[in-house]
């Protein structure tokens, strides 16, 4: 079932996300959703948060993105944290899709460690570089109620209030579902 996704500045995205103790057959249920209302919507990423819940989850699949090193399949990180940031830094041209229309280069650490259960409630603790980095980053900021455009230079943050002023009056148009506040 494909899901509408929450947009700017719905009071759940800038909520502290809850960790999960225990998977069940809603839970799992719910991950499918998830997979599917990314997909539809052309996304690489998507945060439980984005569609309503506040449990801590994100569901990634950046295997079809544009970028060689980019093969990793399907991913359901539950309960992230991310314990440790390389020092080199890298810049890249993020979009959200609760922030339809706003794209905007972000300069973010190269390549992290994050600890995580995975669908099997097996506790996984991993490296990752380049986009899925990036995206996992992105990712636990959502759950942690941060928007990617709070990591702009100042300037370019400043540029992004227009758009982000339409996007919460729901000024805008997408061809996914949107649940506006
Ligand atoms: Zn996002």
């Amino acid at each position: 079932m494909i899901l509408p996704v929450y947009t700017y500045n719905h009071p759940v995205l800038r909520q502290k996300a809850q960790p999960i103790a225990d998977l069940s057959d809603e839970i799992n249920a719910f991950v499918e959703n998830m997979f599917e209302t990314m997909y539809n919507a052309n996304g690489i990423g998507l945060a439980a948060n984005q569609v309503g819940s506040t449990m801590a989850m994100t569901v990634i699949d950046v295997a079809d993105a544009d970028d060689e090193d980019a093969t990793e399949g399907p991913l359901i990180l539950i309960n992230p944290v991310i314990e440790a940031y390389s020092d080199e830094e890298e810049e890249f041209e993020e979009g959200c899709l609760s922030l339809p229309d706003l794209r905007d280069v972000v300069v973010r650490p190269e390549a992290i460690q994050v600890r995580y259960i995975d669908r099997h409630m097996k506790e996984v603790v991993r490296e990752a570089d380049g986009l899925l980095a990036r995206v996992i980053q992105h990712e636990v900021d959502h759950l942690n109620g941060i928007f990617f455009f709070e990591r702009l230079t100042a300037i370019r943050r400043t540029l992004s209030q227009g758009k982000l002023k339409r996007i919460a009056r729901g000024e805008i148009e997408t061809e996914y579902p949107l649940f506006t506040p």
